[in-house]
């Protein structure tokens, strides 16, 4: 579910939202319709294993919002009884009051957008909450669920190794079991694009890398495993069953403007894309067609999976060679170009990307992906079908 509001645009985000409520209660309608029009398109044949608010700020959008998209969910679909619902939060939204509100609600799982925990970052990175209101926020969500994640943004300008550990020991100290840590990046469309393009800002690759190196040697020590490139648990059962989807090629239906959808029926994947400006997404409702979807190519569809596999840090070269030989022989001659440092010792046959191939995983990947000229005649991905 794709909300659109945010209070104000952050600096570095890039994100298709709006800062006006002008069009929210239109979205937030158009969003049930679209949500009915899928309904009419599977048919009972759905059973939802997770459920995601994200956006946007959904916790800025008011509760009554917030309470017609959950009943249109609860109305159309049949839900597995330990579904996951996710809903992301800014900690300047989660007061007692937001609480007692959302207690009602079927959301088991809270992502807050804490992004740092020293208030002069907050404040370059231009959030509007401060590390007090972090703390105090993971203390009331734990009161509704044990599943709170935060984001964290981190290898701003002069962080450190130091600047690291202290953020990953106060994530440990507030025993979340769940973390996303996200590399900053710098966007074209974005106030720290320009910023970049005058001069006035400039990122440091090459201390970035240290940074994430140290992330990826020094998480187990704090009790968390990564289990894709940017996220760490401290058990299976934290993992996001959600985004697990999204990196494993399954069937997810996206909801609202910018919102992106992919399925597969029948051997063929299909994709869908919202359309980002709410005005047009707007439009796009009103006269829906969910036949207006692309079908992907066979190697797009691999591109995809094995970008989501070397994002969970694995070559399943087992499933590989049992599923498919040509395809095999390919991922054999792709790794030959690899250093064998960016990966760990195989266990069981299968490969597990080192701290340097989590450094190296573009490379990786552009030695992995196919063009559709590197094919044999008739070639079809086919590892779908065991996923
Ligand atoms: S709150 Fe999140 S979605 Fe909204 S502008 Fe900031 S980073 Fe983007």
């Amino acid at each position: 579910m794709h909300l659109p509001l945010c209070r104000r645009r952050c600096p570095y985000c890039d994100f298709p939202i709006v800062v006006s409520e002008h069009y929210v209660p239109r979205v937030v309608q158009a969003i049930c319709q679209e949500l009915a029009w899928w309904h009419a398109f599977w048919g009972a044949s759905l059973t939802v294993t997770s459920v995601y608010f994200g956006g946007g700020t959904p916790s800025f959008h008011s509760v009554r919002w917030l309470d017609a998209i959950v009943n249109t969910i609860v109305k159309h679909f049949k839900l597995e009884k330990s579904c996951e619902w996710t809903i992301e939060c800014n900690p300047e939204d989660v007061s007692p009051e937001w609480l007692r509100q959302i207690r009602a609600f079927p959301f088991n799982r809270f992502s807050l957008g804490a992004q740092a925990l020293r208030d002069e970052w907050l404040r370059w990175l231009g959030r509007l909450h401060t590390v007090r209101q972090i703390y105090q926020a993971v203390d009331l969500l734990f009161t509704l669920s044990d599943n709170v994640s935060i984001d964290w943004i981190f290898g701003l300008p002069n962080q450190t190794i130091d600047d690291v550990d202290f953020h990953l020991r106060e994530i440990e100290r507030m025993q979340l079991p769940h973390f996303s840590a996200y590399l900053l990046t710098i966007e074209e469309n974005t106030v720290f694009g320009y910023w970049v393009q005058k001069g006035k800002l400039t990122i440091d690759e090459e201390r970035q890398a240290d940074l994430i190196a140290y992330l990826h040697q020094s998480v187990r020590t704090f009790g968390y495993e990564a289990y894709e490139i940017s996220n760490f648990a401290r058990a299976v059962r934290f993992r996001s069953r959600h985004n697990l989807l999204y990196w494993t090629c399954g069937n997810y239906l996206a909801v609202g403007p910018g919102a992106h959808s992919a399925w597969t029926v029948e051997g063929i994947r299909y994709r869908r894309a919202n359309p980002a400006h709410p005005y047009r997404y707007l439009q796009a409702v009103t006269n829906p067609n969910p036949l207006q979807c692309e079908p992907l190519s066979d190697t797009a569809w691999w591109n995809e999976w094995i970008l989501g596999q070397v994002r969970l840090l694995t070559i399943p070269l087992n499933r590989i060679r049992q599923q498919d030989p040509w395809l095999y022989q390919h991922v054999e001659r792709a790794l030959a170009t690899c250093p064998q440092e960016w990966f760990c010792p195989a266990i069981g046959g299968d490969l597990r990307l080192s701290v340097r191939g989590i450094l190296f995983s573009e490379s990786i990947l552009q030695a992995l992906f196919l063009l559709p000229e590197e094919t044999p005649e008739g070639w079809r991905f086919r590892l779908w079908q065991n996923a």
